[in-house]
């Protein structure tokens, strides 16, 4: 029976994304589109060496690096940046890096107007979104504002092709969340829709060939794919229980961001799998498996994902308090969020309970 098109709003992709292998070369047309003629380019510790690969290519237009980006974007990280950024003149930001780099990016954009090009090397789709989390004293504070969205995005594939396996896997686990909660997102609409089914594809396909060869450059280039797809859906419709869960566990008890959405993203979509058997369908069907919760739970084990909390460091007694936070401003969820069934999720999900069909 064909699926009735429900009533949808559309707005279009405002990014401009330059998507391939050999497509870094193209950074200086990017950046003089973009209009900028001095550019900051912005690195974690670890891959500082790649500022020097956008001087060989932007040369004197480039006037500066900042190789300090962690993770969840602290502000005091920022304002030596800020500093850094004034000091150069700098007008125009190239972040290359993964979710960490790209949030410093977004986070000089928005405070300067400047435009920003992100180039990312993880499959964390960052790069896509309006949305920016800041850890100040009072935690991590999460808003969304056009100012925030890279302007420009440069996807070449050979920059993934150092990630490591662990942190590939579940990297892509976590483009695949922003897929899945685009599927039953209470804004959804059918481009956004199609977008999210061929990016689990991508992701399902590439992930186990990453795995076997890391240097294997068509399945990086398949995954890096899906992660565009993925990360334009987390940029464009609204993000449900799945993203409220990590965001708690993320700002309140330290958990790594990729690893928590590999581990929570299997029981999240248990949770939801009655109130939304249509999505459930569609993310099965991508994956090739009768039940989408337990085809996304084999998915993970098969790659060597980590598959329970207690393995990131949460404590079985911090169930109780990641629920109240959870339950506070919650985002809208194709399932009303019920106290016990969300103690009892995320018990599962902190000892690595087994699925075998929806939540209770
Ligand atoms: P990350 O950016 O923190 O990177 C982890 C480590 O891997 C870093 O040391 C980094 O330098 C290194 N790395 C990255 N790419 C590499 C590569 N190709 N080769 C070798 N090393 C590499 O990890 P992430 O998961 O991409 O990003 C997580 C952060 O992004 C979190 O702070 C999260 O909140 C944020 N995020 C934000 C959004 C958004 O829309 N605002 C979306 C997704 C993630």
């Amino acid at each position: 029976m064909a699926t009735k098109t429900k009533n949808f709003a559309f707005k279009g992709l405002p990014t401009r994304v330059v998507f391939g292998e050999g497509s870094f070369e193209e950074i200086a047309s990017v950046v003089a589109s973009l209009g900028c003629e001095r550019v900051l380019a912005i690195t974690t510790p670890e891959q500082a060496h790649l500022a020097d690969r956008i001087e060989a290519l932007l040369g004197e237009h480039l006037v500066g690096s900042f190789t300090e980006a962690r993770m969840h974007t602290p502000l005091p990280v920022t304002e030596r940046a800020l500093a850094r950024l004034k000091l150069v003149a700098a007008d125009g930001l190239v972040s290359i890096g993964g979710g960490s780099t790209t949030g410093l990016g977004k986070a000089l954009a928005v405070r300067t107007g400047i435009p920003h090009l992100a180039i990312p090397t993880t499959y964390a789709g960052s790069e896509m979104t309006d949305i920016l989390g800041e850890t100040t004293d009072a935690g991590k504070v999460t808003r969304r504002s056009e100012q925030i969205r890279p302007q420009a995005v440069i996807y070449d594939p050979r920059f993934t092709l150092s990630l490591p396996i662990g942190m590939s896997v579940v990297s892509g686990l976590n483009a695949m969340g922003h897929a899945v909660e685009a599927l039953y997102a209470h804004d959804a609409n059918p481009i956004i829709s199609m977008m999210a089914e061929a990016g689990l594809k991508a992701i399902h396909e590439s992930l186990p060939k990453i795995k076997l060869k890391p240097d294997d450059l068509e399945a990086r280039t398949e995954a890096l794919y899906g992660a565009w797809l993925c990360g334009a859906c987390l940029g464009s419709v609204s993000m449900a229980l799945h993203h409220k869960v990590c965001h708690v566990l993320g700002g309140s008890f330290d958990l790594p961001h990729a690893q928590t959405h590999a581990v929570i993203l299997p029981h999240s979509t248990a949770y939801n799998a009655q109130a939304a058997p249509q999505a459930m369908n569609v993310i099965a069907a991508a994956l090739g498996c009768s039940d989408a919760a337990a085809g996304l739970q084999d998915f993970a084990r098969e790659l060597g994902s980590p598959t329970t909390l207690k393995e990131l460091g949460m404590p079985h007694s911090g169930i109780e308090r990641a629920t109240d936070e959870i339950l506070s401003n919650s985002y809208p969820n194709p399932r009303p969020l019920e106290r016990q069934a969300i103690m009892s999720m995320l018990a599962d999900a902190w000892s690595g309970a087994r699925i075998s069909g929806p939540h209770p």
